[in-house]
C-alpha cells in the first residue's frame, strides 16, 4: 500500500494487445495511437481529483500476461488497486483476465484485493466476443466493479481511473 495519504498505486494487468498502454496514454496525454509497442514495464505519475481531494497516482503499465506468466510478487505489498483489462473483442483475453486475478490472489495471499475489471475496445461493436452481461457477472463473482472503455474513442477512460481510486480508498 502507498505510504502517503494521497498517493495511490495502480497496476494495470491483462492479456497482450487489449489496450492497456493505449488506455494509459489516453489518460495521461489524451492521445490515441494505432501502434502497438510491446511494453516492458513502465510507471507514470499523474494527479487526479476525486471528490474534494487531489490524489497522486502512480500507474504501472505491464507487458501483459498469459497463462504462464509470473506476476512480480513485489506488486503485492505496494499496490492499492489492480486494473484487470481485457478486450471485449477478444474472448481469449477475457479468459486471461480470470487467470490474472488468480495470480494476484496468489501473490497477495488473501481472498480479496481491490480491483476493477475493464472491458476495453467497446467501440468494436461488430467484433464483440464478450457481452456486457457476461462481464458484469464475472465482476459480481470477483466482487469488483466492471467498466467498459474505449481508449480509441476516449470513452470512460477518466472514469476508470476515478473508479480505481474510489475502490482503493474503500479497501484502506
Ligand atoms: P497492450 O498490449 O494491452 O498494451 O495493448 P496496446 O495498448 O499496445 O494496444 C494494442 C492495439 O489495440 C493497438 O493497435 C491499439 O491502437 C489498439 N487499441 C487499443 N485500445 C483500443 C480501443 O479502445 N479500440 C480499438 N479499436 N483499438 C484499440
Ligand atoms: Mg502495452
Amino acid at each position: 500500500m502507498s505510504t502517503n495519504r494521497l498517493d495511490r498505486n495502480i497496476v494495470v494487468l491483462g492479456g497482450m494487445g487489449v489496450g492497456k498502454s493505449t488506455a494509459i496514454q489516453r489518460f495521461l496525454k489524451n492521445e490515441f495511437s494505432e501502434a502497438h509497442y510491446p511494453t516492458v514495464s513502465n510507471t507514470y505519475n499523474k494527479k487526479i481529483s476525486v471528490g474534494e481531494r487531489e490524489y497522486n497516482l502512480t500507474i504501472t503499465d505491464t507487458a501483459g500476461q498469459d497463462e504462464t506468466s509470473i506476476l512480480d510478487p513485489s506488486f503485492a505489498g505496494s499496490t492499492d488497486v489492480y486494473v484487470i483489462a481485457f478486450s471485449v473483442a477478444y474472448r481469449k483475453s477475457f479468459e486471461i483476465a480470470k487467470i490474472v486475478r488468480e495470480k494476484i490472489l496468489d501473490i497477495s495471499g488473501v481472498e480479496s484485493v481491490a480491483m476493477v475489471l475493464v472491458g476495453n475496445k467497446s467501440d468494436l461493436k461488430q467484433d464483440r466476443q464478450v457481452s456486457r452481461n457476461e462481464a458484469e457477472e464475472l465482476a459480481t463473482k470477483f466482487n469488483c466493479p466492471y467498466i467498459e472503455t474505449s481508449a480509441k474513442e476516449n470513452s470512460n477512460i477518466e472514469e476508470l481511473f476515478i473508479r480505481s481510486v474510489k475502490i482503493a480508498n474503500k479497501a484502506r
